[in-house]
């Protein structure tokens, strides 16, 4: 059996499988794509110490890292099941069963899609998800933000200090967001909010130029010209697999304590997974230190 067993190939995943063999441990990594969300990333500018990367560059770094030590890598491999017997146990699609004393979880999160036409054409030309990551890139631009709850109103926030002009389409009749931060955006004299439209189109040749919108009420649809826009309707947490075996947020992220350990002993989890504050790459290699810490404690404690 392994020692510590990590399931997830993103920066959290990465840096808990360098903090673990480190320890002279047997270490394995399940990923179902080694490098994680950064794959999808082009631009990565606040991974500290590096001034500048892109995301496939990054993730091979991160996978040489991780071949640096004696690291047991199963690629294009997708777990299905845990289950804590004598020793914990982690059954994989293709139907292998992996038995670790530790487990560290840190199988990240996606973000949802609008799924309009030009979404996909347009991801990274234009179509953003992160306004942390994303947002500095729209200095002076028109941007819209789709999405009226708490983080669509936080990026709408964030945005206004970067972007010329930032529209908000909610499409409920309301912002679902929280009235201190409903307060705080309409204070702001570059932001409109336009509720009860639903996306329909975002629009553009090389990268985007617009978005269409149909006003529900009345069923007529706008044109707006911008040159970016921001999805905001919610991340999700990869963690349907794990059923009820470990104690999740109502929003399906694992409940975690300071050390990254879960309610089950032994299971540890770190990255987006988890209902920790922020997502980014930074605390996610930070989270994956700290759980592979943990679980190595736990190690010398059982
Ligand atoms: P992930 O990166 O999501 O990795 C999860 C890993 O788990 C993957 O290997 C996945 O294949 C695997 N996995 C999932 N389910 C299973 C399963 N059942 N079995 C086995 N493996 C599984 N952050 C920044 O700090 N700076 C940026 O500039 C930045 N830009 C971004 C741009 C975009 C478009 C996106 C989507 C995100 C961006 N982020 C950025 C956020 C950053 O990518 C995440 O915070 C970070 O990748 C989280 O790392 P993680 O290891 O927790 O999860």
């Amino acid at each position: 059996p392994f020692d510590i067993l990590v399931i997830g190939g993103g920066p959290a995943g990465a840096s808990a499988a360098i903090y673990a063999a480190r320890k002279g441990i047997r270490t394995g990594i399940v990923a179902e794509r080694f490098g994680g969300q950064v794959r999808e990333t082009l631009g990565i500018e606040n991974l500290i110490s590096v001034a500048y990367t892109e995301g496939p560059e990054f993730a091979e770094i991160l996978e040489q890292h991780v071949k640096n030590y004696e690291v047991d890598i199963m690629d294009s491999q997708r777990a299905v099941r845990l289950e804590r017997k004598e020793l914990l146990e982690v059954e994989l699609e293709n139907g292998a069963v992996l038995k670790s004393k530790a487990v560290i979880l840190s199988t990240g999160a996606r973000w949802r899609y609008v799924g309009v036409p030009g979404e996909a054409e347009f991801k990274n030309k234009g179509v953003a998800y992160c306004p942390h990551c994303d947002g500095p890139l729209y200095k002076g631009k028109q941007v819209a933000v789709i999405g009226g709850g708490n983080s669509g109103i936080e990026a709408a926030i964030d945005l206004a200090g970067i972007a010329g002009h930032v529209t908000v389409l909610e499409f409920m009749p309301e912002l679902k967001a929280d009235s201190i931060l409903q307060k705080r955006l309409y204070r702001l004299p570059n932001v409109t909010v336009i509720k009860n439209v639903q996306t329909k189109e975002i629009t553009g040749t090389d990268k985007v130029n617009g978005i269409s919108y149909m006003d529900r009420e009345t069923g007529e649809v706008h044109h707006q010209e911008l040159q970016g826009v921001f999805v905001q309707i919610g991340l999700t947490a990869n963690t349907d697999w794990l059923g009820e075996t470990v104690a999740r947020s109502p929003m399906g992220e694992i409940i975690v304590d300071h050390r990254n350990a879960t309610n089950v002993p032994g299971v540890f989890a770190a990255g987006d997974c988890t209902d920790s504050a922020y997502k980014q790459i930074v605390i996610a290699m930070g989270s994956g230190a700290s759980a592979a810490l943990s679980a190595f404690d736990y190690l010398i404690r059982n």
